[in-house]
């Protein structure tokens, strides 16, 4: 570790515990819960369903609206198959980098809020900073709707979000929403040489695959120029399996992926226009054969993002950028916003590095977080 004070030593504390997403994030609460009990800040703990995990928030300041909060998530995803050449639940720094899983996503910017409590405690706060740490957010952002719910009805409503996801500093104003989808075909097993008796869910989903390629390449086409980078929705299949032999029909075949829309795009019309196009092949292959069944089941759906100009005039005014950044990535964003709360996404560390082997964050880059929270300090003092 180059240096053992501030948000380096925060965020080695953080980093050293392994919060993958499958696994119980409580030792981590417990962390802050401890850390910030010891500053005399009550915290509260928003656990599932099955109790292994929570999201945690608390309110620095006087007790009134208007507030701001630093959102973040705890969880990390997987390290598994990456080639690390350091510890990932180490904070190991090198040539000004600090490597370890969720450097950049996001723990750096759990510990620049952590680490500027005091100071927090020691201004003239008018108007508190909250602190919205959640859990799963890396498997489609599903903590952050209860732990959102917790913090409305626990105090004055706050006037600003920030979600310190990983963009550099820059001031990001809009997001692509997404539909995550797991696809079953179930057809009928023949021996091959009949196959015009059986009906091949591997074919099937391949030609549905396909399908939905062309949707993608038609709306792209019909798609006025923006600042989204593709600048038009996403289909994207990462996952499938299916079949049993060279010589049989497949009688199941799942796949899995995501469409990302635009933000003024609402993702159920992307789920309602492929799940009519898979009844349409659901009815043929019937046809052939009636045990012939398609389903698309949602893993999660995201609505996307249109910063408010409230959360989006704080965020420029705190860190000078009055660029135009938006991000094809999931984030809280759009959970806090369609809370009714103005939201913008603003943070250390570059998305390129995040979910990477050898994941890192500047030193630079956690030393601007950290003078970012600094000058909210300062902003709320007035
Ligand atoms: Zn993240």
């Amino acid at each position: 570790m180059p240096s053992a004070r501030g948000p380096e030593a925060m965020l080695a504390r953080l980093v050293a515990f392994p919060t993958v997403s499958t696994e119980s994030n409580l030792d981590l609460v417990a962390f802050v819960e401890a850390h910030l009990a010891g500053l005399g800040v009550a915290t509260t703990r928003v656990p599932d369903a099955t109790g292994e995990k929570a999201g945690i928030f608390a309110r620095v300041g006087p007790d009134v609206p208007g507030g701001v909060v630093l959102s973040g998530h705890t969880d990390v995803v997987p390290v598994t198959g990456q080639a690390w050449s350091t510890d990932p639940f180490e904070l190991t720094g090198r040539d000004g980098r600090l490597h370890g899983r969720g450097t950049c996503d996001m723990k750096g910017f759990l510990a620049c809020a952590l680490e500027a409590v005091p100071e927090m405690l020691a201004a003239d706060l008018k108007r508190p900073v909250w602190l919205a740490f959640s859990r799963d957010e890396e498997i489609g952002c599903i903590g952050a709707p209860p732990l959102i719910e917790a913090m409305l009805a626990a105090g004055p409503r706050p006037g600003a979000v920030i979600v310190g996801e990983p963009s550099e500093m820059r001031v990001v104003t809009g997001q692509k929403g997404s539909w995550g989808f797991r696809a079953r075909f179930t057809g009928h097993e023949v021996h091959s040489s009949l196959m015009h008796t059986g009906v091949s869910a591997v074919m099937e989903s391949a030609g549905m695959i396909d399908a939905m390629a062309a949707m993608m390449r038609e709306s792209a086409a019909a798609t006025d120029p923006n600042h989204f980078e593709p600048p038009h929705a996403t289909v994207h299949v990462g996952l499938i399996s299916g079949g049993t032999a060279n010589n049989i029909t497949a009688r199941e075949c799942i796949f899995s992926g995501e469409v990302r829309t635009l933000p003024w795009d609402d993702p159920a019309t992307w789920r309602e226009r492929i799940e009519a196009e898979a009844a349409r092949r659901e009815a043929a292959a019937r046809a052939v054969h009636p045990a012939a069944t398609f389903r698309f089941e949602t893993r999660m759906e995201l609505p996307g993002f249109i910063a408010d100009p409230a959360a989006e005039t704080l965020a420029r005014a705190l860190t000078g950028d009055n660029g135009q950044t938006v991000v094809s990535y999931q984030t809280e964003a759009g959970h806090f916003q369609a809370a009714g709360l103005p939201t913008v996404i603003c943070g250390p560390g570059s998305i390129a590095q995040a979910h990477q082997p050898d994941e890192f964050i500047s030193v630079d880059q956690l030393a601007e977080g950290a003078a970012f929270v600094r000058r909210l300090i300062r902003h709320l003092e007035h």
